[in-house]
């Protein structure tokens, strides 16, 4: 029996609550959706094209199996167990079996460098390492630069007989909800990537957050197609948010391009889905193309980068899906929150976009404020720039065995890196990466309004905006553009400067095959700067 009065360290006698003594842990989700939901259909594609249809009782099941197979080959709690794979069965069952028993998962880009690759795993020390037979040769080349690693086991034949070897546990061990669960490195574009580290309680909170009605509003009546990468923020909890709600779940594998998105959609009869504005971006287009359409598909959760606001009208208007634009990072999952509030809903449509267009409002759990260079408040007035701050109970608190003085305030709020303004709502507009802002003449240009602004031109398919240097202004913008039909840059930029101050004109357009994405769908700022570290402002231009 829980003692009811419990003397704090200051001498007061504090009276308990006399709930339960229930932890919050992950395997509750898997427990929970397969009690209830276990008849809700998993529908999941290999990288070998096999698709296996199963549901929520089988996935619960098997990681039942999985967590009894880690427990039999040593894995005790607390270890690292690495996961490269795609978003398909056998991972999401890793994400259940791993954590279940109290080890670690630690999901891997496989879009990094063979070189981070091998320094996250051994910076995690992980222990066992599953891996998709797609990235077989990715561990050939770097098994021998991991020494911590026991076992890699491939998600194929291999994995299947290392679960078929043991019986399911009967019931999952009762771990301490602050144990830790998950560990996911941020991609690193400055520096080595740091380790983030979510506890249990942190996990099953932002899942919660994340199914309530103003996070993404997951619940049983969805069929949700995670287009988010499983390594990538945990495919923003996704996973964990359809065992809570009981939804069904279509993980498409490794296909995440616009044709076989709107087969899955089509076919899987989806209502939800989540995932970066590139991924919409190039399904709007193919669906323009063909004059295709995905009539199932009501809403869909998109961040990770600015989504331009061309792209949620032409989402709503032409194919009738809301778009809840969030704002969130490794470091906390979703920051923010994308419905409408009563009064928005209320606004008129030209009012309700542009607030659309922002990057969310506050939502509970996260708590976020701005601060100026002096580290003094900066007003919610919807104009003032500031360094945005958060804070909360599944926001990390420090990074994985790494000391990181500059990452956290002196009072113990993230410096999430981001310069943005706020209103008196909370809504949040992102102005920019603190490193990616342009700096003209002492004033600051946002590189997303830009780029926002230019991917609303006819013709324009996707631009990015770097900040160059010039010799009046200190940095004056570079504008890069990939079309599919020719345009003039004139044209170009007089369809920008309707969006933005004449003075924020990019000085110059340059038209590029591609444009470079890190590992998580990002823009890859750093790349284009390096491209164009060279480039001579034309005569217009400078
Ligand atoms: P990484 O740094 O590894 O790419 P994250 O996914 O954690 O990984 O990136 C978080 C960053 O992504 C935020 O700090 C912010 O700069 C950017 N971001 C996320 N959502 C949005 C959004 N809706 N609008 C603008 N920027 C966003």
């Amino acid at each position: 029996m829980l003692l009811a009065k419990h003397t704090l360290e200051s001498g007061v006698l504090m009276l308990r609550g006399l709930n339960m003594d229930r932890q919050l842990l992950i395997s509750s989700l898997i427990d929970y959706a397969g009690r209830n939901h276990g008849a809700t259909s998993v529908v999941a594609k290999g990288s070998d094209g096999v698709v296996v249809t199963s549901d929520w009782a089988e996935v619960a099941q098997r990681a039942r199996r999985l967590g009894a197979a880690l427990l039999g080959a040593g894995v005790s709690e607390g270890q690292r167990v690495g996961t490269i794979g795609w978003n398909d069965h056998r991972h999401l069952e890793a994400y259940y079996g791993i954590t279940g028993i109290g080890a670690v998962l630690h999901t891997i880009n496989p879009r990094l460098h063979d070189e981070q690759i091998t320094y996250i795993i051994n910076h995690a020390a992980d222990t066992i390492v599953f891996v998709d037979r797609d990235f077989v040769e990715v561990k050939d080349r770097i098994a021998a630069d991991c020494p911590t690693v026991t076992q890699w086991i491939v998600f194929d034949a291999e994995y299947e007989s290392f679960i078929d070897a043991a019986e399911p546990l009967s019931e999952w061990p009762l771990l301490d909800e602050w144990s830790a669960a998950t560990l996911c490195y941020t991609s690193g574009t400055t520096g080595n990537p740091k380790g983030v580290v979510q506890s249990h309680r942190s996990i099953v909170l932002q899942t919660w957050a994340t199914c309530s009605g103003d996070g993404h509003n997951v619940n049983s009546s969805e069929a949700i197609l995670l287009a988010v990468p499983m390594f990538h923020v945990n495919g923003w909890a996704m996973p964990f948010a359809s065992a809570m709600a009981g939804a069904k779940l279509v993980l498409p594998g490794p296909e995440l391009d616009p044709e076989s998105l709107i087969e899955w959609i089509n076919t899987e009869d989806i209502t939800l889905s989540a995932g970066v504005p590139t991924i919409w971006l190039g399904m709007v287009q193919h669906l323009q193309k063909t004059d295709g359409d995905i009539p199932s598909l009501r809403r869909i959760a998109v961040g990770g980068s600015a989504a331009p606001r061309s792209l949620m009208d032409t989402l709503e208007d032409e194919y009738g899906v809301f778009v809840s634009h969030v704002w969130g990072m490794t470091e906390m999952t979703q920051g923010s929150a994308g419905r409408f509030t009563h009064r928005v809903e209320r606004m008129d449509r030209d009012q309700q976009r542009a607030r659309q267009a922002m990057a969310g409002r506050e939502l509970y759990g996260v708590e976020l404020r701005l601060i100026d260079e002096e580290g003094n408040e900066v007003p919610r007035d919807g104009e003032t720039p500031g360094e945005l701050l958060a804070r909360g109970p599944w926001v990390a608190g420090s990074y994985f065995e790494l000391e990181t003085p500059q990452s956290h305030t002196e009072d113990g709020w993230l410096r999430t890196g981001d310069v943005a303004t706020m209103d008196s709502e909370g809504y949040i507009t992102i102005v920019d990466r603190a490193k990616d802002v342009i700096k003209s003449g002492g004033e600051w240009i946002s590189s997303i309004d830009l780029e926002n602004a230019a991917v609303g031109c006819p013709g324009v398919v996707e631009a990015a905006v770097i900040g160059l240097t010039h010799d009046r202004w200190g940095e004056r913008p570079l504008l890069c553009c990939v079309v599919d039909v020719p345009v003039e840059p004139t044209t170009i930029l007089s369809h920008v400067e309707q969006e933005v101050p004449k003075w924020w004109l990019p000085n110059d357009v340059v038209f590029v095959d591609e444009i470079p994405h890190t590992g998580t769908g990002k823009i890859d700022k750093k790349q284009l700067r390096t491209s164009f570290a060279d480039h001579v402002w034309s005569e217009g231009g400078s």
